[in-house]
């Protein structure tokens, strides 16, 4: 019998798998050897970031807890970032579709606030711009 092995399988399609190899292109802000942050694709705010781990795992608790403390760490690299465009931010987790999970690799929500009453509505939302994103990962980049 073969022993279980501790990592989840990726499906065979992850979309947040395939950037975190550099297979798929985003607008990158950060990465280290175990984890990356890039701007979402479709910000409620500007600004918007997602920080995932380059290892495949549907949710946080899928992660072992080293694991976890790793990709806390660049959540705390990146609302520090966050800071450089606006004061206040929200750092969501969506765990399971009942809460909103879309993409089944786990990653942490940065989304700064800018005074907006809700942006949290699929309304307030719009396809991030060319010109904008890249203004944001020359703000967002540097270490
Ligand atoms: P969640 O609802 O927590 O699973 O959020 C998934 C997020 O990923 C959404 O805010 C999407 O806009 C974002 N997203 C999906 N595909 C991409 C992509 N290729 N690049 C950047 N962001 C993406
Ligand atoms: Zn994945």
């Amino acid at each position: 019998m073969g022993r279980a092995s501790p990592k989840p399988a990726a499906p065979a399609s992850c979309i947040f798998c395939e950037i975190g190899q550099h297979r798929a292109p985003a607008y990158v802000v950060y990465e280290d050897t175990e984890t990356m942050a890039f701007l979402d694709i479709f910000p409620f705010t500007r600004g918007h970031l997602l920080v995932i781990p380059k290892r495949h795992a549907p949710r946080l608790t899928d992660l072992p807890f080293p694991d976890q403390a790793t990709l806390l760490r660049s959540v705390d690299v990146l609302c520090r970032r966050a800071e450089r465009l606006t004061s206040d931010y929200n750092v969501a987790l969506n765990a399971g579709a009942n809460a909103g999970q879309i993409v089944f690799h786990v990653h942490f929500h940065v989304i700064p606030r800018y005074g907006e009453p809700n942006p949290f509505l699929a309304a307030s939302r719009a396809p991030l711009k060319v010109r904008d994103a890249e203004e944001l990962v020359t703000t967002l980049s540097a270490p």
